[in-house]
């Protein structure tokens, strides 16, 4: 079992913002304007500093590491609060944030939520169509205005162990924030890492301690095997892909690639125009995936295989997405327009010690996206329609509203 988990984990604990639900975005849009009628531009030594605490000492903090001058947090909170609470409902689960939860409701795994969010807060973040379902499934909440202190204070995670009746030792708590992992590891949970989507690079690199409790460190929620932790493992894997509920869509220019040579290796990727999917990509997890691909107004379809990330093995500066149609192009299509439904998950980005070895995983992740892809695709879009069985004519719509006209789920 990872870290010290010797343990069987009786209950899953979750931290909401950055961890679950990405408030991140609006969070610091929000803050750079109020900083800004004040004269002062927000940082992300200022948005580390805040990571994770409650609103009020969040702009303490903010205060602490910027130069506002004659502000006060308070007044810094009164300005921001109205603001916020407009947009909490905008804001989205994070990639595998369902799926997890779905799973260890569906196991009679308990969950709860320890958030530094006030209660008020937390109804306009959850309290809306598409995500009411995820509150009932918590057995126990503790908001940040419902302990003494706040994270990293150990409250909020003691709080929740009490609700539960539970010792937190037998507790997994999942945490975005430094000030999270403290404030569960100072209550006594084993705690799993999920570093913010948005702010990767600036997040200090936790220690993994089996000791402190900090277990491992994952790059989104759709990495976590729940079975190392002695709770049910997932049952929703295809040939070992994760399929995506719902699939995504992505659309780019075809530009010259990197220069690496990568048609000679056997593997000739199409590199996207950076510029336009900055947005996108800011926000997507790094990985691998697969899924189906179109270029231009071809009615064509092929399966692809695609990696998002910075790329470690080349020390990438820039996170990009370098899909590989799995079919032989007798020219090239630069200028093209790809369009690319993006169907299942395969692994977490990685690292490797020779271009052999990363070579060898290119083609494995290709092997295992040609096998998996026409099941991936139908187990997908079959989560888009109710009545599935066996009416292709639905799918073919569908898939066609990913912007993919044929397939060979049906040929
Ligand atoms: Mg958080």
């Amino acid at each position: 079992m990872a870290g010290n988990c010797s343990r069987p984990v009786k209950a899953v604990i979750f931290d909401l913002d950055g961890t679950l639900l990405d408030t991140e975005s609006l969070v610091r849009s929000v803050s750079a304007t109020v900083l800004e009628r004040h004269g002062a531009k927000l940082t992300p030594d200022a948005e580390k500093a805040a990571l994770g605490r409650r609103p009020l000492e969040a702009w303490q903090a903010v205060i602490e590491v910027l130069d506002v001058k004659g502000s006060t947090a308070q007044q810094l909170f009164d300005e921001s609060e109205p603001l916020l609470q407009a947009r909490w409902p905008d804001a989205h689960l994070l990639p595998g944030a369902e799926r997890l939860l779905h799973h260890l409701h569906a196991k009679g795994v308990p969950v709860a939520l320890a958030t530094s969010s006030s209660r008020a807060s937390l109804q306009r973040k959850l309290f809306t169509e598409n995500k009411r379902h995820i509150l009932e499934q918590f057995q126990a909440v503790t908001c940040g205005d419902e302990v003494a202190e706040g994270k990293p204070a150990p409250d909020a995670f003691r709080n929740i162990a009490s609700q539960l009746q539970l010792d937190p030792a037998d507790c997994l708590a999942f945490e975005d924030a430094p000030s999270g992992v403290d404030s569960a590891t100072a209550a006594g949970m084993r705690v799993v890492v999920v570093p913010s989507l948005t702010n990767r690079l600036a997040y200090p690199k936790p220690e993994i301690d089996a000791k402190s409790g900090c277990c491992e460190v994952l790059s989104s929620l759709l990495d976590f095997q729940p079975s190392q932790y002695g709770l049910p493992g997932f049952e929703d894997l295809i040939c070992g892909v994760t399929p995506m509920h719902p699939p995504w869509r992505l659309v780019g220019t075809v530009v010259k690639g990197f220069g690496r040579g990568s048609k000679e290796l056997g593997i000739p990727t199409a590199n996207l125009d950076n510029s336009a999917l900055q947005a996108v990509l800011a926000e997507t997890v790094t990985g691998i995936y697969c899924g189906w691909a179109s270029i231009g107004s071809s009615s064509e379809t092929y399966k692809m295989v695609m990696s998002i990330g910075w790329n470690p093995f080349y020390k990438n500066t820039e996170k990009t997405a370098e899909p590989w149609l799995l079919h032989d192009f007798p020219e090239d299509f630069y200028g093209e327009q790809l369009r690319l439904a993006v169907c299942g998950y395969i692994r977490p980005e990685a690292n490797f010690t020779s271009l052999e070895a990363l070579i060898a995983r290119i083609h494995e992740d290709a092997r295992i996206s040609r096998n998996s892809n026409t099941r991936i695709a139908v187990d997908c879009l079959a989560t888009e329609c109710c009545t599935i069985s066996n009416q292709h004519p639905k799918l073919h719509c569908l898939l066609r509203s990913l912007g993919i006209s044929q397939c060979e789920a049906w040929h």
